[in-house]
């Protein structure tokens, strides 16, 4: 493997992110084919015996079996690093093995973690159910309230744990406050950046120490595989997060980090449509919202209580946002009536989906914490893709119509 162009180091770091998207960590075999080639090969065979002794005692450089490295997951890796403004990134099998690996690598019995109250089911669950068992404590608070990350501070916190705009509500967190707040005081925040990417929000460039990914939703951006990526410093990949990664296995497949590979290089266009799209169909439900007394959440309306926060540290607002329409009945009705956008609870697809969050996603988690999280009976939670706005909004206005909102 050899890079044909690219080798030096200290330009390539130079390129500005629509460049690293598509070329980013390339390397070529000495075929020099021009796009990335798949590896799919679990381990690798060796010239001699001290290549291979060299290389398990970290001597010499290479691979030697593929839950350690492999040059298809490795590209991704270095192209995600260089995108986010990171040291160094290790892809994971899907963000939440990405989550999991985030928080267990540096996470031990006794010490404290603060997270969002508002964030994907899954992440809450292993703030309320998995690390509890592990003799973690933890504490829940509302990630939009300044003063609360502060008052959670224990002298065994360790993590601060957040999305933002969060999964279903887009509550908005200050990026630059709570990862400021968390240096201050030693702690390393984690921020879960999946509904942004670094193609509208880059949370290292606000202090964050660990940005953390399900690569599944933008990064695929096309509904195809499940991946995760966790990035950070030098010292925390490689010296916190790695061994805990090769020990335990949460890998990615080769061939998942090529997919995703794929879909880096139209990263940045898709981010940057969907948000107009989900701006133009936002415009829409919000009339709507207004006439039938309903609430809408989308980060890029100056309606949202965080409009300017959002505005300050994202690029632009993304492609999902959320409404009430006021009961599951009428929620369920909408989501009948639909003929273009799909009942599906991804995001980040360049398909438009719609979702009803406290029926699926945030089903599990009872009806108490969702209550806290702000997550309604009504509330409906879009992605919105790559189509024309119009058509989306016809749909919608239909399945209103019809809903009788
Ligand atoms: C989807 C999602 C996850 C989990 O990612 P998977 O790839 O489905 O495992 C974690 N955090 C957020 C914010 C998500 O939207």
């Amino acid at each position: 493997m050899k890079k044909t162009t690219g080798t030096d180091r200290s330009i390539t770091r130079s390129w500005r992110p629509a460049t690293q998207a598509v070329r980013g960590g390339t390397w070529r075999s000495e075929h020099g084919e021009t796009s990335e080639a798949l590896f799919l090969s679990s381990g690798f065979t060796y010239d001699d015996a001290q290549t291979v002794a060299d290389r398990f005692t970290g001597e010499a450089q290479g691979m030697t079996y593929s839950r350690l490295q492999n040059p298809t997951v490795a590209m991704l890796e270095e192209r995600i690093a260089l995108l986010e403004g990171a040291d160094a990134c290790r892809a994971q099998a899907s963000g939440m093995a990405a989550m999991t690996t985030a928080l267990l690598c540096q996470l031990s019995a006794g010490d404290h973690i603060v997270g969002a109250r508002a964030a994907f089911g899954s992440c809450r669950w292993l703030l309320d159910s998995l690390l509890p068992r592990f003799g973690i404590e933890t504490s829940v608070i509302d990630a939009t309230d300044s003063a609360a990350w502060e008052a959670a501070i224990r002298p065994n916190t360790k993590v601060f744990f957040f999305e933002t705009p969060a999964n279903p509500t887009l509550d908005v967190v200050d990026l630059e406050y709570v990862c400021g707040l968390a240096r201050a005081h030693g702690i390393t925040s984690v921020v879960d950046n999946a509904f942004a990417t670094s193609a509208l929000q880059r949370p290292l460039d606000f202090g964050a120490d660990v940005v953390a990914y399900s690569a599944t939703k933008l990064m695929d951006g096309q509904g195809r595989v499940l991946a995760g990526a966790v990035c950070g410093s030098d010292q925390f990949i490689n010296e916190v997060l790695l061994p805990f990664q090769r020990n335990t296995g949460p890998n990615l497949s080769p061939f998942n980090a090529w997919v995703v590979l794929k879909g880096l290089e139209t990263l940045d266009l898709r981010a940057r449509r969907q948000s107009e799209n989900a701006l133009a169909v936002g415009r829409f439900v919000e009339s709507r919202m207004d006439q039938a007394g309903g609430l809408i959440m989308h980060p890029g309306l100056p309606s949202h209580p965080q409009h300017d926060l959002a505005l300050r540290q994202m690029a632009m607002t993304g492609p999902i946002f959320a409404f009430d329409v006021g009961s599951r009945a009428r929620a369920f009705a909408v989501l009948d009536a639909l003929e273009l956008v799909d009942i599906s609870n991804n995001i980040g697809d360049a398909r438009s989906l719609l979702c009803h969050p406290a029926s699926t996603t945030h089903a599990n988690m009872g009806d108490e914490a969702r209550a806290e999280m702000g997550i309604t009976e009504g509330m409906l939670r879009i992605n919105i893709g790559l189509e024309d706005p119009l058509d989306v909004i016809d749909d919608l206005a239909r399945a209103f119509d019809r809903a009788g909102i």
